[in-house]
């Protein structure tokens, strides 16, 4: 099957737009009249519902951010009764306040459909075994994947997060075609797979990961695919908008954001201007079916592009890019911009290192000053200085070509720098300890 719901995800645009349109009318009217957050919000900001005529008069509407959720705990802004609400997620977040979303039948079904579609657009289906070894709980990833999974009449393996051995043991017993987890999980796996005497390749039948929850890139990609001999594919969410809920389609150029769930914008960080498609900047989504929690022009923080031009594949829905960092992410090394995506891409292309590495940055005297601690791999691993020196060399000139900022490299050992089941921790910035 080619599209889990053709007559929508292959509208045409026009249609989609007026779709859109009557759809942000109509949230913007609910909210105005039954929510006091939203309406002083919009008083604030001096923007009336009628002033939304046409759909690019989004932009005159007031921004949200992960703070108004945490301002607001645990459900103040929540535009559903008790009543209505079947589910709660929360998120943790690394400062102040956990966040919470709740979410009513519909939103739900929502998200699930959201999945559906995105999860038979990688060629999953009936006869498929998803293991979701995303966290089940609290966190959206787990039981977000499971339902959608379950909604396309494939099998779901819930093995969630943790003992990799029985993981792996489970993959191959009962035929696991595809496995939901982030890209660090499951270098994690390929190499506990490999110390069990264990080839993916050839001894389990899995051909697709969907991996997201942190960014990673395409040099990444490649190296997961060569290894494991899977196709590896980009998904994307965040849990104040749902949870993971948009992926890349097979042709593996940006996830597609459905258009008649969520209204995308990228938009300049500093300045808040819209940007057009095609620039890079800070996603902004509007959800606009939301009950629960609909959230207008949420700030989510990640870097990247909009593609307007119908995909390939014959959706005509837009594509957003490999999330290239994250605002709060970007490092400023004296005074210059670095995202840990950019050290990845980089050392990716380097044949002589190995997946995982991990970037220390310090205060020497006035200077920042930034370590990456690079993993080689067993190959290339060897006691012989002259040729460590040259790989060294090889790195360090990279890293100053792609960061414009120069960087000590330490290589190290396979296998020694730490493993991650969840999201990894890549960055130590002691700066800010
Ligand atoms: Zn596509």
């Amino acid at each position: 099957m080619k599209c889990w719901d053709p007559r929508m995800e292959e509208m045409p645009k026009e249609d989609l737009q007026t779709m859109q349109y009557k759809l942000l009318k109509s949230l913007v009217y609910r909210l105005y009249s039954f929510s006091p957050f939203y309406h002083d919000r919009m008083k604030e900001h001096k923007v009336h519902p009628d002033d939304i005529r046409e759909l690019a008069d989004v932009k005159k509407l007031p921004f949200m951010f992960k703070r108004d959720l945490r301002d607001n705990y645990p459900n103040k802004i929540f535009t559903a009764t008790q009543d209505d609400l079947v589910r709660y997620h929360v998120s943790s977040g690394t400062t102040g306040k956990p966040t919470v979303v709740g979410y009513t039948q519909n939103d739900l079904d929502l998200w699930t459909a959201s999945l559906a579609r995105a999860l038979t657009s990688i060629g999953l289906g009936r006869g498929d075994v998803i293991q979701v070894s995303y966290g089940y709980g609290l966190f959206t990833g787990g039981l977000g994947m499971h339902y959608g999974a379950e909604r396309i009449g494939a099998t779901v393996l819930p093995t969630s997060v943790g003992n990799t051995e029985r993981q792996i043991e489970l993959m191959q017993d009962l035929g696991a075609t595809a496995i939901a987890c982030t890209p660090s999980y499951l270098l994690h796996i390929g190499e506990v797979a490999e110390k069990m005497g264990v080839d993916i390749k050839k001894d389990t039948k899995l051909r697709v990961g969907i991996l997201g929850a942190e960014p990673w890139t395409d040099g990444m990609r490649t190296r997961i695919e060569n290894w494991l001999g899977i196709k590896a594919y980009d998904i994307y969410g965040t849990s104040e908008l749902s949870g993971p809920m948009f992926t890349e389609c097979a042709e593996q150029k940006g996830f597609h954001i459905w258009s008649d769930i969520a209204l995308v914008e990228v938009i300049d960080p500093k300045t808040g201007e819209q940007l057009e498609a095609g620039e890079k900047g800070e996603l902004t989504i509007t959800m606009l079916q939301k009950e629960a929690l609909p959230m207008i022009r949420f700030r989510i923080g990640d870097i990247s592009v909009v593609e307007d031009a119908v995909c390939p594949c014959g959706r005509t829905h837009p594509r957003v890019q490999r999330i290239q960092g994250r605002v709060d992410d970007m490092l400023i090394i004296r005074g210059i911009n670095v995202f840990p995506s950019q050290v990845e891409y980089a050392l990716m292309a380097i044949p002589e290192v190995g997946q995982h590495f991990q970037i220390i940055v310090e205060r020497k005297g006035a200077l920042d000053d930034m370590l990456v601690r690079v993993e080689l791999n067993r190959e290339s691993f060897s006691d012989r200085i002259p040729a460590l020196m040259q790989v060294q060399q090889k790195v360090e000139h990279r890293l100053r070509n792609s960061l414009n900022v120069n960087a000590n490299v330490e290589l190290v050992e396979p296998g020694s720098l730490p493993r991650f089941e969840g999201k990894s921790k890549k960055v130590i910035d002691k700066r800010s300890l």
